[in-house]
């Protein structure tokens, strides 16, 4: 029987990490929003690889957090070990990767969702929708109990329909031993959703006590640990190592010999996977002349023997998983405690949503996470926090948030997802970014906060703490163009050491420093006058402003005309079908997405650049025949 037990503004379902963001973002604008998960116990679960971060990731948490988002501070506060990649590559594709304790990580979440004012947090299922002329009242739970709301977000996971895969073994469950939502997939097929089967898979964990690390390389976090949230200075932890070791011609001989009992090729398995997080049996099969491939060893955290065996992601029965194991340098008595596991999933089809993520046809219905499509902590938050933005500006009559392509990693994962949608689960890569030198992890907060704070979810703190920064950035690079060097023997003998051609004539210090071998830190002692307190982030924003300017002011250049076709906006009610000239897929493609502008229009697959000319033509003679009838009128 159903009951009508409470009513909130928001109602978020999932405490995943697309949901914990969502929840926060809605209570912290103000509004009375109530967050459901299938087990408490279980929120902001790292089901898979104990890290926050990496290539295109680290872009993502950096800019969750300059919006005032939590993923950041959360795993500052979780931390094991920070290490920056791609320090030899341009600052583009430079990464935090942050090691995280997972329970450590969970509880923190928890702690501050549980302190989070306008937030209550429920354990149960959710398994209805309730709608009502096409506007989302109400979820109902498996007891029956009713919560009225005036606006939903899906954050669903991986639990939808879960079904874990293990060799010749399956059953319906979610993640991690966690019970699957066995309901609410019909309800969202009763609503008109159009749902797609996903998979993806984990590695099995095992006994640290039986690893042998003398067989392998340790992987020490940096020397000095760089925050990943712009709110921290400085972290000092004792750090813990992960280590590499390696598979070689046993591990994949043990493979192809089972290769029958793989449930990825006798077809057991039917959701899509993960491309670029491929299980080992799909590398060995893939890359039949590879010799070895990387397998990582990472800690789950302080308190734990738990290691994740990274790279050995699999669906093989559990007596193969152990027999290719402990053919791995290091790992010969290794004793596993999780074996490696599939899981099946629904998700949706996202071109089914608009880019603030609210439903085409349900307002006040929103989805983010995994539930999208995507694979990733970090791109599940990243959508959580734009869906619950978004679901509070609607609430409140605020204009929606839609950061594009040229502001942030955000704006391309939402506008891929809506515009191009994904037949696979989508993955943030630094590939997918026209724009990667303007979006750097380094610089999320001078793109960001500002937004965040016109937003309001940018606490006074961290704005203050942005603008101190800021000044003192624009202030010293300023300065630096006023502080002559002169080719003095000691100053060539400094270029000399670093192997800079000798100065002949005197030259401002903005300029030397745009010689790759001198950077801001290593010539303080040739501008007396620079002040004591430049903090290291700004030092590093003087060094790759100045070393990258004109590659950045010409994507800036590409920028603007990027924009002039996104403010090249189309009218919500246009009819495809009556503009002559336009392909048939066009018309086709057009009709279903119902892009917001013409630089949306560009990136839809089958759109041709020919359909864009005719879409061009047609609104301009569309603006030419309103301002004629309001003249004549
Ligand atoms: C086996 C496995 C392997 C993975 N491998 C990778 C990988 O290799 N690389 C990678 O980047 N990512 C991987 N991931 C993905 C990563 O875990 C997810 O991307 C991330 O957790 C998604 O976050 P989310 O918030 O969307 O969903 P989740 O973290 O899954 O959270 C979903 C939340 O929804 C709740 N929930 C679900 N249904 C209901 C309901 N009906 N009512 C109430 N609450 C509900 C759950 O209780 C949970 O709180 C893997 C995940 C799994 C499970």
């Amino acid at each position: 029987m159903r009951f009508v037990a409470g009513e909130y503004d928001v109602c978020v379902v999932g405490l995943g990490h697309a949901g914990s963001e969502a929840a926060l973002a809605s209570a912290r604008l103000g509004l009375s929003t109530v967050g459901f998960a299938t087990n408490l116990d279980a929120i902001a679960l790292m089901a898979c690889n104990p890290s926050i971060g990496g290539p295109a990731k680290a872009q993502l948490v950096r800019e969750i957090d300059a919006l005032g988002g939590q993923m950041a501070i959360n795993t500052d506060k979780s931390l094991l070990q920070m290490r920056t990649l791609n320090t030899s590559k341009g600052p583009a594709v430079r990464s935090l990767r942050a090691q995280v304790d997972k329970k450590l990580y969970q509880m923190n979440m928890k702690h501050t969702l549980e302190r989070q004012e306008n937030l209550d947090i429920k354990q149960a299922e959710i398994v209805d929708i309730l709608v009502e002329d096409n506007k989302v009242t109400g979820v109902v739970t498996k007891l029956g109990a009713i919560y009225k709301c005036k606006a939903c977000i899906i954050t669903t996971g991986t639990f939808l329909k879960g079904r874990v895969i293990i060799g010749e073994v399956d059953f319906e469950s979610g993640p991690s031993g966690l019970f699957p939502a066995s309901e609410l997939s019909e309800a969202l097929k009763r609503l008109g959703f159009k749902l797609m089967r996903f998979k993806t898979g984990t590695p099995p964990r095992v006994d640290k006590r039986s690893i042998d690390f003398s067989k392998m390389e340790i992987q020490p976090g940096d020397e000095v640990i760089t925050p990943f949230s712009f709110m921290h200075d400085k972290i000092e932890i004792e750090q813990m190592p992960c280590w590499l070791t390696y598979t070689n011609e046993k591990t994949h001989k043990i493979i192809r010999d089972n290769i029958h009992r793989a449930p990825l090729f006798t077809g057991a398995i039917t959701g899509v996977g993960v491309r670029y997080c491929p299980s080992i049996e799909d590398k060995v099969v893939k890359f039949p002349h590879r010799e070895r491939h990387q397998i990582f060893i990472e800690p789950e955290g302080r308190d734990t023997y738990e290691m994740y065996v990274q790279g050995m992601s699999s669906s093989l029965p559990e007596d193969v998983q152990l027999e290719f194991l402990r053919t791995v340098p290091g790992l010969e008595n290794v004793r596993v405690m999780r074996p490696a596991y599939a899981i099946e999933y629904d998700c949706i089809d996202p071109t089914q949503l608009k880019a603030t993520l609210e439903s085409k046809w349900i307002e006040g219905l929103y989805f983010a996470g995994q539930v999208n499509g995507t694979s990733g902590y970090e791109e599940a938050a990243a959508q959580g926090l734009m869906a619950g933005i978004n679901a509070a500006m609607k609430i409140l009559n605020k204009p929606p948030v839609v950061l594009d392509r040229s502001q942030a990693y955000i704006g391309i994962l939402i506008d891929d997802l809506v515009t191009k949608g994904t037949n696979e689960p989508y993955r943030m890569l630094t590939s997918r970014a026209e724009y990667r030198l303007l979006l750097r992890q380094d610089n999320a907060d001078f793109r960001l906060t500002e937004i965040g704070k016109e937003i309001g979810l940018v606490t006074e703190e961290r704005y203050e703490k942005f603008l101190r920064k800021k000044i003192q950035l624009e202030k010293e690079m300023r300065r630096l163009s006023t502080v002559m060097v002169r080719p003095t023997e000691e100053v060539n003998n400094f270029l000399i050491s670093r192997g800079s051609t000798p100065l002949v004539s005197g030259v401002d210090l903005y300029t030397l420093l745009k010689r790759p071998e001198v950077d801001y830190k290593s010539t303080k002692f040739l501008d007396p006058d620079r002040p004591d307190d430049i903090l290291d982030s700004v030092a590093e924003q003087i060094d790759i402003n100045i070393k990258y300017e004109g590659y950045i002011l010409k994507q800036l250049r590409q920028v603007e005309q990027f924009k002039a076709m996104e403010n090249k906006k189309i009218p919500e009610d246009i009819d495809y079908y009556q503009i002559s000239g336009l392909s048939n897929e066009a018309k086709e493609k057009l009709s279903k997405i119902r892009p917001t502008s013409v630089g949306q229009a560009s990136r839809i697959s089958g759109v041709s650049p020919a359909d864009i000319s005719v879409l061009l033509i047609y609104l301009q003679q569309m603006r030419k025949k309103k301002s004629n009838e309001s003249r004549i009128s």
